[in-house]
């Protein structure tokens, strides 16, 4: 049966079956282009969330666990059909819930959760333990064995991509999943959910569970029988993760935020270094963790490089995201949009100056227009807290030394990115810059074979390519005694 909008009541995915919550709760999700409630959806809360926890490890312990590996592999690769089958309802259903524009979605969202897919699918059978040589008199070897039953939380910023980023490696490993996705954006979760069932995953493989993350995320979190729990998300809630964790000591993975440094040198292209960098801020309204949030321009080309940006700034379409030529689409609620004003009034009122932008865009939906701040000082709060919105920091930097000691200078590690022509100036830069990926004369890109994550208020633990095979199996070591 399609996933039906119109309904507007979705239940949660437990066990195979589409089920109300324990509670009989319900909470609304709204469309953040228009403000009106889309849909009502189950509100998990512990009880809920106990039974997912059993039916995955009733999975796990059942069927799934008898699968054969390339089994596991070509269910992801029949999800992956089906996604593909139902794209323009996922594209849309995206849209609705987070005021993603439907062309981004369409253009990195979508291809980069076929590309997990298939990727993953293809890793399935190829988790390789390896034979270890000790003694004459032994044969010794290692197998991978899948840790279990996986809480995985995501956030709102792209509930898809980063949904799939933990769903595909745990599944393809053998773990068996419960998703919790953001409270906002909860509706794309559901709909795969129901389509790993079609592509015939047995129940109970994957679990959906939408709900607040002081009730369900919490209880997620702290359940005894979860083995590992993967979280994205901001550092504040990272740091409760691990305290609840704490219990039954589970393995945990922390994707966690970033205030990224974009470095332009006067040697580069500044055509490109600047449209890079517009993109790098402006890209999904600012709400992206590896934002080049901060951008750190040479004293010389320091006034050029405003000019252009506040240009770049100026020309991008903000509106509907159902339009598909809208380049910048709302802020994904109403808290986050008054979190984002709010900065920029602390940015007014530390003294930074407004080049483009600074405000509302409209009464009705959460829209901001993509602001520039100019005259940033490193030590001002604009500059060292993410504020995950359309705001730029442009900061001066007179030279290597104190363009490093900037970019390194806050409590984020997660991505960075140099601009210049002088090889051995980037291959010093991408030595000494505190972060998990440094991009060098292009800034963003991601991809599933290329480990991602950071470090300190950024998290710890890698996702993407076979560091998420490590995430979710352990080595067990075989001591057989041969004799000699
Ligand atoms: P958030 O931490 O508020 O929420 C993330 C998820 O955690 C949601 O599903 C939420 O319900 C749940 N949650 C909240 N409190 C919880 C608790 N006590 N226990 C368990 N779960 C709980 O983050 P957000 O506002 O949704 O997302 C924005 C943050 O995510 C930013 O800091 C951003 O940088 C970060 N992020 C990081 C990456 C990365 O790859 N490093 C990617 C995207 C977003």
């Amino acid at each position: 049966m399609p996933f039906d909008l119109v309904t507007n009541r979705h239940d949660l995915l437990i066990d195979g079956k589409c089920i109300p919550a324990a509670s009989g709760r319900y909470f609304d999700t709204i469309d953040p282009a228009t403000e009106r409630v889309i849909a009502s959806v189950a509100e998990a809360d512990a009880e809920d969330v106990d039974a997912a926890v059993r039916s995955a490890r009733a999975a796990f312990d059942g069927d799934w666990g008898r699968l054969r590996p390339s089994e596991r592999g070509a269910l992801l690769l029949k999800l992956a059909d089906l996604i593909r089958r139902d794209q323009d309802e996922l594209v849309n259903l995206e849209s609705l819930d987070s005021g993603k524009p439907v062309s981004a979605i369409r253009r990195q969202d979508l291809p980069a959760v076929l590309d997990t897919l298939s990727y993953y699918a293809g890793l399935a059978d190829k988790i390789n333990g390896q034979v270890i040589p000790t003694r004459a008199d032994a044969l010794t070897y290692t197998v991978r064995e899948p840790l279990g039953v996986v809480g995985a939380i995501v956030p709102w910023n792209f509930p898809l991509m980063i949904g799939m980023w933990k769903i595909a490696p745990a599944l393809a490993c053998g773990c068996t999943v419960v998703l919790k996705p953001a409270e906002i954006t909860p509706l794309t979760a559901l709909k795969i959910g129901e389509l790993a069932l079609e592509a015939g995953f047995p129940p109970g493989v994957l679990n959906v569970v939408p709900g607040f993350g002081k009730t369900a995320g919490v209880a997620l979190v702290e359940h005894p029988d979860v083995d590992k729990v993967t979280f994205t998300g901001s550092p504040a809630v990272g740091r409760q993760i691990l305290r609840g964790a704490a219990g039954n000591l589970k393995r945990v993975t922390l994707e966690l935020g970033g205030k990224s440094a974009n470095i332009i040198f006067p040697d580069a292209d500044i055509e490109a270094a600047v449209k890079a960098a517009a993109a790098g801020i402006f890209f999904n309204s600012g709400q992206v963790c590896s934002a080049g949030s901060r951008i750190l321009v040479h004293d010389s080309i320091y006034d050029e490089v405003v000019e252009r940006l506040a240009a770049r700034a100026q020309a991008i379409r903000v509106g509907d995201p159902r339009d598909p030529a809208t380049g910048m689409g709302p802020l994904v609620s109403d808290v986050q949009m008054k979190r984002v004003l709010g900065y920029i009034d602390i940015g007014v009122g530390e003294g930074a100056s407004i080049v483009t932008g600074g405000g509302r865009r409209s009464e009705t939906g959460y829209f901001v227009s993509p602001t520039v701040f100019a005259g940033v000082e490193h030590d001002m709060r604009i500059s060292q807290e993410e504020i995950f919105g359309p705001v730029a920091a442009v900061i001066r930097f007179k030279d290597d030394e104190d363009a490093l000691s900037i970019a390194n200078g806050t409590v984020y590690s997660l991505a960075a990115g140099v601009w210049s022509r002088d090889m051995a100036r980037v291959h010093r830069f991408a030595r000494r810059l505190k972060a998990g990926t440094v991009w060098v004369n292009t800034f963003g890109p991601t991809d599933i074979r290329l480990p991602w994550g950071g470090a300190r208020d950024s998290g710890f633990g890698r996702e993407h390519g076979d560091a998420a095979i490590e995430n979710f199996t352990e080595a067990k070591s075989v001591w057989i005694n041969t004799g000699s």
